[in-house]
C-alpha cells in the first residue's frame, strides 16, 4: 500500500468523517489518545484535541480515499492460491459462522505458540459487539459467529499494545485491515508498535450496519431476547436471519439495508486485500470457508492448522473463483462511483 502523510489533525476528522456520518467505526482513532472513545456502536469525541501528530486523521481509511489498495490485476488483490476449509473439531464447526476457519486458525495459533493473542470481537448483549483479546479457546469460541455491525476492534490492539502484547493475532474486516497497514507504515513508531501483530487475518464484508439502528429496528420488531447467531446467506436469498433461542426469524434485506453505515459505499475492497490471509463464505456450499492465502505468514499459519487436524481442506472451484472475483470488482467499481460522485463532498478534495 502507498500512502502518503496527511498535515491535519482532529478537527477535519470530526468534521469531515464524523459529523458527515461515514465513520466506518473500525476503532483506529481510539485508544491512541484520551480523546476518542468506542461506545455503544459509535466513535465519540470527548474534547478537542491541537495536538499536531494528526495521527487520528492520517490512519483514518475514510479520510484517506487516495489510499491505495487498490491493486488494479484484480478484484480479490494479490493472493498466492485461494482453497475451500472447515474446522475438523464439533464445537467450533457448531459455534462458528460457516466452516469455523478463523476460530481454528485461532485456536491453533494459540496453541502451538505462534501467536500470543488475538483481537476479537465479541457477541455483544446490552450494548454493541466489541473487540475483546482472547487468549484461550474459551475467549475464541465466545467471540465465535458474525456480528454484522462495527465494533471498533482496533481500538483493543490499541490498547493491548500500549500495554506491551507481543504476537498478536488481529482478526478484522477489510476497513480495518486498510487502517492497520497505514498506522505501521504512517505513524513514527508505526513499525515498532504494528510490528507486534504477527498474523492478521481479514473478513470478506459487503458492508456493516449501524448498531443503534439494527437494535431498534429487532426490539421494535419483538426481538427481545439477545440474539445468538445472524447470518446473510449468499444471493438469492435476500434475507438477513436472525436467531434468538434456537429460532430463526427472517427479514428481507431492503428492510435492513437502510442501516448500512454511509461509510461503507465509499468501500472498495470486499476481501481484505491487506491481510496475510482473507475468509469468507462459500456461494452454494454450506458449512465450508473461503480462504485466501496471501502472504508466507498467512501460507504458514494456516497450513501449520491443517497439519495439526484443526482443518480439512478442498480444491476451491473454478466456477467459485470467478465469481468471487467479480463480485470484488463489482464492489471496487461501486466504491469508485460513490468516490467520484463526491458524496462525501470536500473530504475528497
Ligand atoms: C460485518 C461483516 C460483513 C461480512 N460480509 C461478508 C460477505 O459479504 N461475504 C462473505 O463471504 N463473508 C462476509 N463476512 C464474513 C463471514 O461472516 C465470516 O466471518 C467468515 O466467513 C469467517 O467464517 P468462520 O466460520 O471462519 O468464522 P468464525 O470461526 O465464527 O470466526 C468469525 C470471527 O469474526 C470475528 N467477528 C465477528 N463479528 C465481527 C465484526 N463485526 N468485526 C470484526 N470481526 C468480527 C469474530 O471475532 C470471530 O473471530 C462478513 C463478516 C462481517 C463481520
Amino acid at each position: 500500500m502507498t500512502v502518503s502523510p496527511n498535515p491535519e489533525g482532529q478537527s477535519r476528522l470530526i468534521e469531515e468523517i464524523i459529523d458527515k456520518g461515514i465513520c466506518v467505526r473500525c476503532g483506529a482513532c481510539v485508544g491512541l489518545c484520551p480523546y476518542f472513545h468506542f461506545f455503544d456502536g459509535k466513535v465519540v469525541v470527548m474534547d478537542r484535541c491541537d495536538a499536531d501528530t494528526w495521527n487520528c486523521l492520517q490512519l483514518c481509511p475514510r479520510a484517506n480515499p487516495e489510499g491505495d489498495i487498490l491493486n488494479e490485476s484484480g478484484g480479490i488483490g494479490s493472493y498466492k492460491t485461494v482453497t475451500m476449509a472447515r474446522a475438523t473439531d464439533k464445537e467450533i464447526r457448531e459455534t462458528s459462522q460457516y466452516g469455523g476457519t478463523v476460530s481454528s486458525i485461532i485456536i491453533s495459533g494459540l496453541q502451538s505458540d505462534q501467536i500470543g493473542s488475538a483481537v476479537l470481537t465479541d457477541r455483544g448483549g446490552a450494548t454493541s459487539p466489541e473487540g475483546r483479546l482472547a487468549r484461550n479457546r474459551k475467549d475464541v469460541l465466545d467471540c465465535a459467529g458474525s456480528r454484522y455491525s462495527a465494533s471498533g476492534s482496533l481500538s483493543i490492539l490499541n490498547g493491548c499494545i500500549k500495554d506491551g502484547e507481543d504476537r498478536i493475532a488481529m482478526v478484522g474486516v477489510p476497513c480495518q485491515m486498510e487502517a492497520l497497514a497505514r498506522m505501521r507504515e504512517l505513524m513514527p513508531d508505526g513499525e515498532e508498535r504494528y510490528g507486534r501483530v504477527s498474523l492478521k487475518i481479514g473478513l470478506f464484508c459487503t458492508w456493516a450496519l449501524d448498531y443503534r439502528q439494527l437494535d431498534a429496528f429487532l426490539k421494535k420488531e419483538g426481538v427481545k431476547d439477545p440474539v445468538n447467531k445472524f447470518d446473510i446467506p449468499p444471493p438469492p436469498s435476500e434475507v438477513f436471519r436472525v436467531q434468538t433461542q434456537g429460532k430463526w426469524r427472517d427479514f428481507p434485506l431492503s428492510q435492513i439495508r437502510p442501516f448500512v453505515q454511509k461509510g461503507c459505499s465509499f468501500c472498495q475492497d470486499m476481501t481484505a486485500q491487506e491481510a496475510d490471509l482473507s475468509v469468507g463464505t462459500v456461494e452454494g456450499i454450506e458449512g465450508w470457508n473461503t480462504v485466501v492465502l496471501r502472504t508466507d505468514k498467512g501460507a504458514e499459519i494456516f497450513n501449520e492448522a491443517i497439519e495439526e487436524g484443526w482443518l480439512e481442506t478442498q480444491a476451491f472451484p473454478e466456477d467459485n473463483l470467478e465469481h468471487l472475483k467479480e463480485a470484488a470488482q463489482n464492489k471496487r467499481e461501486r466504491g469508485k462511483k460513490s468516490i467520484i460522485k463526491g458524496v462525501r463532498g470536500q473530504a475528497w478534495e
